[in-house]
């Protein structure tokens, strides 16, 4: 039995995950279930698992999920101590499902604490990924990554001397043939309908502007050690080879699936086994061809900045993300266009001077000082 914490159990990703739990009763056990704000979908999913304990970030959650708890057996707390607290409970791994870098200051715990993190939440390892490598190298806890490309990686990986390139493909989202000046008018309804994936909202923007293949290309550069110079990114609208790794001979690995999380999700839950999963199976003469092709940097700005963030290093890729993650909010509650988003982003890392990422602190506050920024220039509504 292995013992499960599922941090941000009310999204995209704690849904697959919980999913997966519920289909291995004899393999997993879950010890802490968390939310941000949805003390509903928290209680229901404790009840159904018989979690230890439950957590939801925002206080005025704390009355009602007690409550709807009662007599359960499922503990109970509430705020962001409780929070990360609660990344400090035994447990034999931590799926990281907190969108946005909400999730750095309790995955940074469990890695302290020693526990073996499961990754989706990117953007911790974006805004601070020496950070989280030097914890987890310090404690011996392992990362192992559940974003699809970083997972398909994963599984085709040998040793770091023998590679020579890691591509990470990217579907290129909705607009991915559409002309700058359409891009220009999209609505978030447009923005969040992925061709292939159901995900987030947040993420689903990111894939659409690209900025998430910017940020899985950082990602890659902190999980698996590589130079900047030799991790890549195709396009390949039919999202089914998720990652390739080229080797000094030549060779070239990659790994393949149906387009449904919960099978990057099973491989990092189960590793180093594997379990079954329901998902579709891949019919290669129905799918016919793969294609891929370029990305079209022009129109998808996003992506080269997060290129130039991670050649540049330091802390680049932790303003690149705050910002990010701040013009796509603004862009979700209408208050800026879609081309606003890569231009606050520019704007913010032309602004923020370099600060020091060394410690939380310093993170915390290189983030904030970006936020800052970036929520200026989406009040000034920069013309796209
Ligand atoms: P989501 O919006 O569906 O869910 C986010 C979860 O985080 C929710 O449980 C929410 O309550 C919690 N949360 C949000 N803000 C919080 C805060 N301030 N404090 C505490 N909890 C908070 O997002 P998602 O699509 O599940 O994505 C989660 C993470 O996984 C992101 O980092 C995303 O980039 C990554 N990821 C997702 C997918 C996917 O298919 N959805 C694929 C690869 C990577
Ligand atoms: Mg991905």
């Amino acid at each position: 039995m292995k013992r499960i914490s599922l941090f941000g159990a009310t999204g995209s990703i704690g849904g697959s995950t919980l999913d997966l739990v519920a289909r291995n009763p004899d393999a997993f056990t879950v010890e802490v279930l968390t939310a941000g704000t949805d003390w509903q979908k928290l209680a229901n999913a404790a009840r159904a698992t018989g979690a230890k304990l439950a957590v939801i970030a925002d206080e005025t959650g704390f009355a009602p999920l007690k409550q709807a708890l009662a007599g359960s057996g499922t503990e109970v707390a509430a705020g962001a101590e409780a929070l990360h607290q609660a990344a400090r409970e035994p447990a034999d791994l931590m799926v990281a499902g907190i969108m946005g870098a909400a999730g750095l200051k309790p995955t940074l715990a469990a890695l302290e604490a020693g526990v073996t993190v499961a990754l989706a939440n990117k953007e911790a390892l974006v805004c601070a990924g020496e950070l989280m490598t030097g914890t987890a190298a310090r404690s011996g806890a392992k990362l192992l990554p559940i974003d699809s490309e970083h997972n398909a990686i994963f599984q085709v990986l040998e040793a770091k001397e023998r590679i020579s390139r890691i591509i990470l493909t990217a579907s290129g989202g909705p607009f991915r043939t559409w002309p700058l000046a359409r891009m220009a008018r999209v609505t978030p309804a447009e923005a969040v309908k992925h061709p292939n994936w159901s995900m987030g909202a947040k993420i689903s923007v990111d894939s659409a502007t690209m900025m998430n293949k910017g940020l899985e290309l950082i990602e890659g550069y902190y999980l698996f050690g590589v130079r900047p110079d030799q991790l890549s990114a195709i396009v390949h609208p039919q999202s089914l080879v998720h990652g390739l790794v080229e080797y000094i001979d030549g060779s070239v690995l990659a790994q393949m699936g149906p387009a449904d999380m919960r099978v990057p999700i099973a491989h990092a839950l189960a590793w180093p086994e594997r379990i079954s999963t329901p998902v579709s199976r891949l019919d290669l003469a129905a799918i016919a061809r793969l294609d891929f092709e370029e990305p079209d940097r022009a129109r998808f700005t996003a992506l080269a900045l997060a290129e130039s963030a991670l050649a540049a290093g330091g802390c680049r890729p932790c303003v690149l993300n705050a910002a990010n993650e701040e013009a796509v909010a603004a862009f979700l509650q209408g208050r800026i266009g879609f081309l606003d988003i890569a231009n606050i982003v520019a704007a913010t890392l032309d602004q923020v001077s370099s600060q020091t990422v060394d410690t939380l602190g310093a993170v915390a506050e290189t983030d904030a000082i970006a936020r800052r920024a970036a929520r200026s220039f989406a009040a000034h509504r920069l013309a796209g």
